[in-house]
């Protein structure tokens, strides 16, 4: 379809050049420059929303960008006065765009926790910390209902947390808090039509209760996917034990996402450095390595499994382990480790800050990104607002805040 094209000089007469925003050819990209003082105002989304520009005086050189951002311009025109946003014009457009695709309402979080009156009672009190949402304190779905309408999130996967269970549960104890747990998210998605997805729990300790748990979580309450954690008791969820729960998953086609959890053998390693600091992150990559040593990621290729938190420190390991991974493993990835590792989806819960995604972007496309915000744990403004200033060109804004996950959740698609 061909680019609209979008004259400057149709907005700002020739006579009224002064604060007109320049564009500057800079090798393959375009930059900004703000006209009142010559100096650069590069916004790499707009660098990459500008699909072409034709020759001529700055002023009449013509520029076309997607339709979204055209919209949000003239928008900002109408609201403050063509005068009022000369200078850096081209700036505001870009930052303007930014916040719009930002602040999608139709967000989908895949990183969320529900706490039911069970879960809560064997979990002990809850701490809250700087980053804690205070509804951690006395959070109910209505709450994570308007903390999700004011972050413009349409629909948040729910799944069980993880602080304070221990993390040797086992036998009945870890049976009756799964199936509490998946009737309670179940009712949420009841209860609030649109608003909630369900990750169901697994009693992985005990694979022939797991298999039983999968068809009724989906059969019965109808689950989008299955929330596992990092480690059950210290074993990996490579581990050949269960392997019939990954064969059962794999046909199903499943979502299933891994969320960390503290292993005992490492809870208390350093004193005062609370497990969720970097043990949780150590704990995504031992999983994921075990999935890998142990073939199943390519034994279950079907299965969708969602690492959260940017992939915690497997971005950053992945060469280190691709560079040692043994020969005799390579049923494991025969294609290489990372072109396994690259086919991995990726949350960006509490994950959204610049080391972390430019580790997470080296290693996977940007399909692979997803939202998340580890509600109520943690603030959901804290991956909000770094996912936000990262400055994702639109078109991967809109891709990491739903399009992505519409492919794992397709039912999603009628909200
Ligand atoms: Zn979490």
């Amino acid at each position: 379809m061909p680019c609209p094209y979008f004259h400057i000089n149709k907005i700002f007469p020739h006579g009224d050049r002064s604060g007109i925003a320049h564009l500057n050819r800079s090798r393959e990209n375009w930059e900004a420059v703000d006209a009142s003082n010559g100096k650069p105002d590069t916004m790499r989304l707009f660098d990459r929303n500008i699909s072409r520009a034709n020759a001529g005086s700055d002023a009449n050189r013509a520029f076309c960008w997607t339709s979204a951002a055209r919209r949000q311009f003239l928008k900002s025109l109408g609201a403050l006065g063509a005068r009022a946003i000369l200078p850096g014009a081209i700036g505001l457009l870009a930052r303007a765009d930014a916040r719009a695709a930002a602040a999608s309402p139709n967000r989908i979080d895949v990183h969320h926790h529900h706490l039911s009156p069970y879960y809560k009672k064997i979990s002990g009190p809850t701490r809250l910390t700087e980053r804690s949402d205070p509804a951690l304190s006395n959070w109910t779905p209505a709450i994570a209902v308007e903390r999700m309408d004011q972050s413009g999130i349409a629909t948040a996967m729910l799944s069980i947390a993880t602080g304070g269970i221990p993390a040797n549960l086992a036998g009945e104890q870890e049976q009756t808090l799964v199936r509490d747990s998946n009737e309670y998210g179940a009712q949420m998605v009841r209860d609030y039509p649109g608003r909630f997805g369900l990750l169901a729990s697994l009693p992985m300790l005990d694979p022939e209760a797991s298999l039983k748990e999968i068809e009724y979580a989906f059969a019965t309450l109808k689950a989008d996917g299955i929330a596992l954690m990092t480690d059950y008791g210290d074993v990996w969820p490579g581990d050949p034990m269960f392997a019939p729960v990954f064969e059962e998953l794999n046909r199903r086609k499943a979502v299933v996402f891994i969320h960390p959890t503290t292993p005992s053998c490492c809870a208390k390693l350093l004193p005062n450095v609370p497990a969720s600091w970097v043990e949780y992150d150590f704990d995504t990559t031992r999983a994921v390595t075990s999935l890998l040593v142990n073939g199943t990621l390519t034994k279950c290729p079907d299965v969708r499994f969602i690492i959260t938190h940017s992939g915690g420190t497997v971005p950053v390991l992945a060469k280190r382990v691709a560079d040692m991974f043994p020969p005799q493993m390579s049923a494991g990835a025969p294609n290489g480790v990372e072109a396994e590792l690259k086919k991995l989806y990726y949350d960006i819960a509490n994950g959204a800050n610049p080391s972390s995604l430019a580790a997470l972007t080296k290693l996977v496309p940007m399909s692979q990104l997803l939202f998340g915000t580890d509600f109520p744990f943690v603030k959901m403004s804290i991956t909000v607002d770094g996912f936000r200033e990262h400055g994702f060109p639109a078109k991967d804004v809109k891709a990491i805040n739903s399009g992505n996950a519409l492919r794992l959740f397709p039912r999603l698609r009628i909200r």
